[in-house]
């Protein structure tokens, strides 16, 4: 089957054209066809094409929303001479990474009307993101008509085995019965992908996966996993909580919010923005959100406030990795992933050096070694834990999902 899976944000699409079914599923044998992206859609959006294994093609073009978007990638699909697909009736089905499916969604679904209806009740917990999702699957229905099997996952659906002792936040309850105020944490695609590739590499049933995930890129997140299921992740109602991001603040005094729209003239929402958009490693350093200019800027400059800024992202990791370790009464394997985390040997090895105590050591030609997209084990033989590089997949996942989903295996 080919499955076209779809990221649709705000201004962004991206996607992927996947091949797989029941049997290349289990002998691991899905093929990726194309994949690309379309940015600052509603303007001259930047388009960036690639069939899989050729050299991407980057062009521009006014596209005015979602829908013209996905008819320019259909049309690009087409176009091609991509093997097993002519034309649009050889798109088997379409999977969509939908950020929120609040308390409803704990694993995958077809989508339906009531499906649709349901994604639509959760915008007030993601308003930013579910409606972009929203727009995604109408376009596909507008495009492929009804019929063609849509599926959803979500980014909540994996932690939705936290125990209320981890998503309750210490307020007042009935916020949490009125409006379900609680952590969801998100990434879940992302964490499940690299616990599920954890135990397959290994050879272990689910039951027995106890790991720390960290997926750590533009937006960072740390997932504690015990028995196959999470109990703890550092993202809260929004993608804000926890770790220190790109450009968000991860945790801080809540009291800041006032403080600051007093002191800076701003109103909350606009101190929400400035968490959300220039803080983090951007707001510390003052220079990028980018962690790979960062950590040039204090090598080659020796910046204080880049330096300060790596040092602040992996002293939150280390903070988080203690409490789960003690959440969790201890863990087999700490697994890196991300941008940062399947390609930065430094950072892994800055985070990895406050884990001594624990006795977790890196081998360090196995750490450099583990880049650009390289999967294995970096720490030493005779470390206490094993840490590894996995790098994540959430594409992939999505688009087998779609295909259980067709044949009723979820
Ligand atoms: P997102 O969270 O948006 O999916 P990614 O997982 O793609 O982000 O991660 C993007 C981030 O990964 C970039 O901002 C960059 O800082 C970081 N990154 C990529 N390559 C490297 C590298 N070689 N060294 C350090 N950081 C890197």
């Amino acid at each position: 089957m080919n499955i076209l899976v779809l990221n649709c944000g705000s201004s962004s699409l991206k996607f992927q054209l996947i091949a797989t079914d029941l049997e290349r599923i289990e002998r691991r044998a899905d093929q990726r066809l194309a994949y690309g992206m379309i940015d600052r859609i509603g303007g001259a959006a930047i388009l960036n094409f690639a069939v899989e294994g050729q050299k991407p093609e980057k062009s521009a073009a006014p596209i005015r929303n979602i829908s013209a978007a996905l008819d320019a990638v259909i049309k690009w699909i087409a176009s091609q001479s991509i093997e097993g697909v002519k034309n649009l009736g050889d798109i088997d089905a379409v999977g969509h990474r939908v950020v929120h499916g609040g308390e409803y969604f704990a694993q995958s679904v077809l989508i339906d009307d009531d499906v649709l209806q349901t994604i639509e009740d959760c915008i007030e917990l993601a308003p930013l993101h579910n409606p972009a999702n929203i727009r995604g699957i109408q376009a596909v229905r507008e495009i492929f008509g009804k019929t063609l099997p849509q599926a959803a996952v979500f980014d909540t659906a994996f932690h939705q085995t936290l125990p209320p002792k981890a998503f309750l936040y210490a307020i007042p309850y009935q916020l949490y019965r009125r409006h379900k105020i609680r952590r969801y944490g998100f990434h879940g695609t992302s964490h499940r992908y690299v616990a599920y590739q954890y135990r397959t590499v290994n050879n272990i049933p689910r039951e027995n996966v106890n790991i720390i995930t960290l997926h750590l890129g533009n937006g960072s997140s740390i997932a504690a996993i015990r028995g196959g299921n999470t109990i703890d992740t550092s993202m809260g109602l929004t993608p804000l909580e926890g770790l220190v991001m790109g450009t968000r603040s991860g945790d801080l005094d809540p009291a800041i919010l006032e403080f600051v729209g007093a002191k800076e003239g701003l109103t909350i929402h606009e101190t929400e923005m400035m968490l959300n958009k220039q803080s983090g490693l951007l707001g510390i350093s003052g220079l990028t959100n980018d962690m790979r200019e960062l950590l040039a800027e204090a090598e080659e400059s020796d910046d204080r406030r880049a330096r300060l800024a790596i040092e602040i992202f992996c002293y939150r990791v280390g903070k988080y990795i203690g409490s789960y370790l003690a959440a969790m009464n201890g863990t087999d394997a700490i697994i890196f992933a991300g941008g940062i985390g399947e390609n930065s040997s430094k950072i892994r090895a800055l985070i990895c050096e406050n884990l001594g105590w624990l006795g977790v050591r890196l081998d360090e030609g196995r750490n450099d070694e583990c880049v650009g997209g390289r999967e294995g084990v970096i720490s030493a033989d005779d470390s206490r834990l094993k840490i590894w590089v996995i790098p994540t997949n959430e594409e992939l996942l999505i688009a087998r999902d779609t295909v259980r989903l067709i044949h009723g295996l979820i």
